[in-house]
């Protein structure tokens, strides 16, 4: 069987990679070793933050305009609460890098937020808590993904219009020629052909691209909690949020959406894939979380209805891979993680069906090329 393009990975990266091209017409194959939606990759845990004031840098903020279109569209168009706008509020010292960041990309690009004195934010939200040092910064327009929800109905959408999916079945070699690719898999017949190979398999991207890249796998664990009082953390009038805590780990936590509260810290984990038992999240992990939560959201640790590890792939200036392999123009690789990248799903996907179908992006990616490490 030929494919116009083999995508390897089905998280979000994979998912929508396959989905945008499948909506272009092109004969597409997903492979996965695990199922779609498993807990050993990035992608699962119930939800992500979506904001576009962005602190990370204010180049990404056309890429986030475009993501938050698309998530706009399938979420009206799939029925399901894809993209819940629930508001992202971001918490820090004002010359931090979260507060003045989030600004800086908000005043650049003309992204509605609104600039909250702490006794003004927690009048708002009684289940805060925050330092009068402090500024509160407001993006109503921020959100949550409901993550599984999306990657399912992705296989769904673009299954039902010709792609093809093999999971437990992972790419085990590639070969690129001239005119496209040869891939063998893990099942019995296991050669397949195309004219392009797409690789998206997260923290396994070294190991399947065959480039030195410094892609540095670090373990993440996330809790949910279901509050102490009920009600006060609801999504339907409680933000998103993520906390600059000067030296200590930057926090996020995602509203109630009737399961409880998320809460994580963003980096400080540890480094490599984790075995099985590095997968469990322990006593003393949650309880390091409910101690920075009695601090800044003292009602919201209650039982744990939920954790889980995951994993970040970072690169060391913490922007995206997205660029042709430097032996072929036949293989491109998505790296779009550093703990940051599920809100861009969308326009990534839309970048590499680009790049395949036309040849290259109406999108600016020149800051998630290969060549800043190698010298290329
Ligand atoms: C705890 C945590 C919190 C996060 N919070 C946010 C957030 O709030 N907002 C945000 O925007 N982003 C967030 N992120 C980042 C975001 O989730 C990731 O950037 C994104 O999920 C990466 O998706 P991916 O498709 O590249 O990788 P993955 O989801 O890991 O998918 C890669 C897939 O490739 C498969 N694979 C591996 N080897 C092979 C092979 N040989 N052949 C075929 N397939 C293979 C894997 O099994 C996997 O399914 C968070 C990440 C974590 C871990």
């Amino acid at each position: 069987m030929h494919y116009d393009v083999i995508v390897a990975g089905m998280g979000i990266h994979g998912l929508m990679t396959t989905y945008m091209l499948a909506r272009r017409g092109l004969k597409v194959v997903a492979l996965e070793p695990e199922m779609v939606g498993h807990d050993l990759g990035s992608s699962h845990g119930m939800t992500r933050v979506h904001r576009r004031a962005y602190f990370e840098a204010p180049f990404y903020v056309p890429l986030l305009k475009r993501a938050d279109e698309i998530w706009q569209q399938l979420t009206d168009e799939w029925e399901l609460p894809v993209l819940s706008r629930t508001g992202v509020l971001v918490i820090g010292p004002d010359d931090g890098r979260l507060a003045s960041g989030s600004l800086a990309s908000a005043r650049e690009h003309g992204i509605p937020v609104d600039v909250m004195s702490p006794d003004e934010a927690m009048l708002r939200w009684s289940g805060l808590h925050i330092p009068q040092d402090h500024v509160a910064i407001f993006e109503p327009e921020g959100g949550v993904l409901q993550v599984e929800q999306v990657l399912h109905r992705l296989k769904l959408m673009a299954g039902s219009m010709g792609a093809k999916f093999m999971e437990g079945c992972g790419l085990v070699r590639w070969e690129a020629c001239p005119d496209g690719v040869k891939v063998r898999h893990e099942q019995k017949d296991p050669l397949i052909e195309a004219g392009w190979l797409v690789l998206a398999t997260g923290a396994n991207l070294v190991e399947t691209c065959r480039l030195d890249l410094p892609l540095q796998v670090e373990r993440q664990y996330q809790v949910v909690f279901m509050p102490k009082q009920h009600g006060l953390y609801s999504a339907s009038d409680f933000p998103a949020i993520a906390i600059d805590r000067g030296d200590e780990l930057m926090t996020y936590g995602i509203p109630d959406f009737g399961n409880g509260v998320k809460l994580a810290f963003h980096h400080g984990g540890r480094s490599g894939i984790p075995d099985r038992d590095g997968r469990v999240v322990t006593e003393m992990e949650v309880n390091r979380l409910r101690e920075v939560a009695s601090e800044w959201l003292p009602q919201a640790c209650g039982e744990v209805t939920g954790k889980w590890t995951c994993l970040y792939t970072n690169t060391p200036d913490e922007q995206f891979i997205i660029d042709w392999h430097l032996a072929s123009r036949r293989v491109l690789l998505l790296s779009c993680c550093s703990g940051h990248g599920y809100k861009f799903g969308p326009v990534v996907g839309e970048i590499a069906a680009q790049m395949i179908a036309d040849g290259g992006s109406s999108h600016d990616i020149s800051e998630f090329r290969i060549g800043r490490f190698t010298g290329n």
